[in-house]
């Protein structure tokens, strides 16, 4: 599992990123918006915690740009006092927010619930008969052997796997 943290306080940068990696998560570290927009977008991720006061980008204006490329689920921290902030951020596409301080517990836990929702949502294979599509490498095999497809041609049987069926 794969988590960016996107957070100016260094201090809290460091705890977060520290707790997340002690329970098994592969961190990334942005300090500040620029460079988190720059990891979001670049770099896959299986979440991402997101500070919305920051430099350079705010948190909204990062999501904004994120959410029209990618659906990496998204965790904001908001100030205790944010709810106006906090209700702009899942309008804008976050996923679940913390109000800090927070206990790094509740933040794991969450954490841990956005990625099993993400990952049920997520349809890697499809089968439709003796045809798999894997949305993951992007190939697709009839009865075990490998198609020789072009991006586009994959793209078409992706929308509608019905039509490698009849081959
Ligand atoms: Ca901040």
């Amino acid at each position: 599992m794969r988590v960016l943290v996107v957070e100016d306080e260094p201090e809290l940068l460091q705890v977060t990123a520290q707790a997340l990696r002690e329970s098994g998560f592969a961190v990334d570290e942005a300090a500040d918006g620029e460079e988190g927009l720059y990891k979001a977008t670049t770099w896959e991720y299986d979440a991402i915690v997101l500070d919305l006061m920051l430099p350079k980008i705010d948190g909204w204006t990062l999501l904004g740009k994120l959410r029209k490329k990618k659906k990496t689920p998204v965790l904001i921290l908001s100030a205790r006092d944010g709810v106006r902030d906090r209700v702009q951020g899942l309008d804008i596409g976050a996923d679940d927010y913390l109000v800090k301080p927070f206990e790094l517990s509740e933040l794991l836990a969450r954490l841990r619930a956005l990625i099993r929702r993400a990952a049920g949502q997520a349809l890697p294979q499809i089968k439709i008969g003796d045809v798999t599509v894997d949305t993951r490498t992007r190939t697709v095999t009839k009865d075990g052997s490998l198609a020789d497809l072009t991006g586009r041609e994959y793209a078409i049987v992706e929308c509608s796997p019905f039509s490698a069926a009849d081959w």
